[in-house]
């Protein structure tokens, strides 16, 4: 694929080799870059029974088969692994501008395995390509770090640089990868297994040329989307608390409707995903006290999350490596917490939901301080705010107390409390040590009576959600690889995505009763495997979930790619290759002992028993008996989730599987 680079690298950490290796042609041709290349190559080199914190684990970082070629919305990066957190596939990505630089070295992936003696970091350019010291670097926050890092002397200016804050060096198990002052490919608990390694960060610094196959289309596309996202933004006068209103309406409607994609694209400009929180937590999909229910006055709750008092503070905007939207942002926190930070990101949706309706907190400075904290200390944030809302419900219920919690008053909307355990839980102190590895291990230490508080779907805790107000998210959140994410699909996205305009198979969305959806069926089973499919094409190509989400008659994927490699794919044909991808994710899995039936949504993200107030009243979602449908349309036994023989035959995997990539 003339896109890609045709080469990965393999650092040995334990001896200090370093291989450039060919990778065949056809990997490309099968499964892309990013998640597809990640998936092949961790399959065949991490063992059975691996410890995914000991030297037999390999953490990837993985650009897209678009990066760089000229397509917009396609720079992200990708850390693949063994998930320490749930013991099979993890991924994280990010955007910023670590993606091209991945191929500007002239690789497409770079994989570590073993464990350096001492913390190291590596560097790599056009001439240079060594594991250095990083002793000087270790202890040190990831925005501190990435600063220090980028002084280093290279053929650029300024090096990107994919680093670890002190939870990833303190192996939290809930820890990520940061890049851009703390912008974080945060799930999976990918930032421990760069700890375990002693692999502080990565600095890249090449500057080779990206090809592609079709440039001239490739810049027509780019036109066409960059004149209509140019277009999209709303007028000044246009007050973030509609979107309040929208909530409270779409939340008290019987039905649910299928929007438009490109209806994404103003509030993202304007906002960024902060605009979420006021409509989520109206509508009933925003996740409140642990997804334990709403207050009686949900949107009073929802007010204070008004996103307009978020960009009263917002000091620059900013763009992802050729994103022509730019969600980002700068704000101003120099008048918080006695000066200590001058500025964070723009919180993500993702964060002021964990840190706000889900802990009853209705304050947002509290949450933009809180995201500076974990930002440098490189801590998930929505990790880490399911496992404060665990904590606060066992302490509600007498399950911890304050001998345990070194004094602090877990309650509800306790802000100052919360921020102290955020703390605790970056410096691995006290109860904080305890929570520092998510839900799942703070139940081993608290005690089983703790479980029915702890909401994580195989080992991750859940993306900002709510399960029982789309049943087809369910789906994604247990029968995804990398269970609990959020970004793999839903029926909100399966609605904007319009899939069913490039795939033969994939049924149009229609406007449904809520009642009716929560009724297993082969049709959304047919939809959630197609959009499974899309996303993992997304990945492999680098995109962005705000370019997926735009629809595929704005964002031209398959458009891009044809033209990027010079094929004539049908959408159809490109979904076979997503669902060969997410095949070799699951295969992983198996692979690595994990049973597919074996992972279930808590009982109270189902609906069972189902919320009695709020716009989720009486709503259950039956997910195990819809992820049959899911697994069936797959081509994967719809009892066990495991793929079946002859859907492994037909996607050519053991094939693909035989290949191996060549020393150069
Ligand atoms: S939409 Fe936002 S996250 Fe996506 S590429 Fe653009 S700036 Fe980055």
């Amino acid at each position: 694929m003339k896109s890609c680079m045709g080469h990965i690298l393999e650092v040995d950490l334990s001896n200090g080799t370093i291989v450039k290796k060919k990778v065949p042609e056809v990997v490309y041709d099968q499964v892309l870059s990013g998640k597809g290349l990640g998936a092949w190559y961790l399959y065949k080199h991490i063992p059975p029974g691996a410890d995914p914190l000991g030297a037999d684990n390999i953490v990837g970082f993985v650009s897209g088969a678009l990066t760089g070629t000229g397509a917009l919305m396609c720079g992200r990066w990708m850390v693949v692994t063994k998930s320490p957190l749930t013991g099979g596939w993890g991924d994280a990505n990010c955007g910023g501008s670590f993606s091209p630089a991945i191929k500007q070295c002239g690789v497409d992936a770079i994989f570590f395995k073993g464990i350096s003696e001492k913390p190291v970091y590596f560097f790599m350019d056009n001439e240079v390509c060594e594991i250095r010291d990083a002793s000087e670097y270790w202890g040190i926050d990831a925005v501190e770090a990435e600063l220090k890092l980028q002084e280093i002397k290279s053929g650029k200016k300024k090096p990107s640089v994919a680093v670890i804050g002190t939870a990833g060096e303190n192996l939290s198990l809930i820890s990520g990868v940061c890049n851009e002052g703390g912008r974080i490919a945060a799930r999976s608990g990918v930032g421990a297994v760069m700890g375990s390694k002693k692999l502080k960060a990565v600095v890249l610094a090449g500057n080779q040329k990206i090809n592609c196959e079709d440039k001239e289309k490739v810049k027509e596309l780019s036109k066409d989307l960059a004149a209509k996202v140019k277009k999209a933004y709303p007028p000044g006068v246009m007050k973030g608390r509609i979107y309040g209103t929208l909530g409270k309406v779409m939340g008290a409607l019987p039905i649910s409707l299928p929007l438009d994609g490109p209806t994404n694209i103003a509030p993202l400009r304007k906002w960024g995903t902060s605009v979420n929180t006021v409509m989520a937590v109206n509508m009933g999909d925003g996740p409140v006290k642990n997804w334990g229910g709403v207050p009686k006055d949900v949107s009073a709750l929802a007010k204070s999350f008004d996103p307009d008092n978020i960009l009263t503070r917002e000091t620059k905007k900013y763009h992802c490596y050729a994103c022509p939207l730019g969600c980002g942002g700068v704000i101003d926190i120099s008048d918080l917490n006695g000066g200590e930070f001058a500025q964070t990101h723009k919180p993500e949706y993702e964060t002021i939901q964990a840190f706000g309706p889900l802990l009853l907190n209705n304050k947002l400075k509290t949450i933009f301080y809180i995201n500076e904290l974990l930002n440098r200390a490189g801590m998930d944030s929505i990790s880490a705010g399911n496992t404060i809302a665990y904590a606060i419900e066992c302490f509600e219920n007498g399950l911890i107390d304050k001998n345990e919690t070194c004094g602090l008053e877990l309650k509800w909307g306790n802000d100052q409390d919360i921020v102290k355990l955020v703390k605790l839980m970056v410096a691995r102190e006290g109860i904080g040590d305890k929570l520092a590895d998510g839900v799942r291990k703070a139940v081993e230490y608290f005690g089983p009576e703790t479980a029915k508080y702890a909401m994580h779907v195989g080992g991750q805790e859940p993306g900002m959600h709510d399960s029982r107000f789309d049943p087809q998210l369910a789906v994604h959140f247990m029968t995804e690889p990398a269970p609990g994410k959020h970004t793999i699909g839903s029926g909100g996205m399966y609605g904007n995505m319009a899939l069913w305009d490039i795939c033969s198979w994939a049924p149009t969305a229609k406007p449904h009763s809520k009642k009716a959806d929560h009724i297993p069926n082969e049709e959304i089973g047919i939809a959630s495997c197609a959009t499974a499919c899309y996303s993992m094409l997304v990945d492999g190509a680098g995109g962005c979930y705000y370019g997926q989400l735009m629809g595929v008659h704005m964002w031209k994927l398959i458009d891009y790619l044809n033209a990027a490699a010079g094929w004539q794919r049908t959408g159809d044909e490109f979904l076979e290759m997503g669902k060969r991808i997410q095949t070799l994710r699951h295969m992983f899995n198996i692979k690595h002992g994990i049973k597919p039936a074996d992972r279930h949504l808590p009982k109270r993200m189902q609906g069972d028993p189902p919320l009695r107030s709020g716009p989720l009243k009486n709503l259950t979602t039956l997910a195990d008996d819809q992820a049959k449908y899911h697994w069936q349309a797959m081509g994967y036994d719809p009892e066990t989730g495991v793929p079946k023989e002859e859907t492994i035959e037909a996607l050519n995997i053991p094939s693909l599987l035989a290949l191996e990539a060549e020393v150069i």
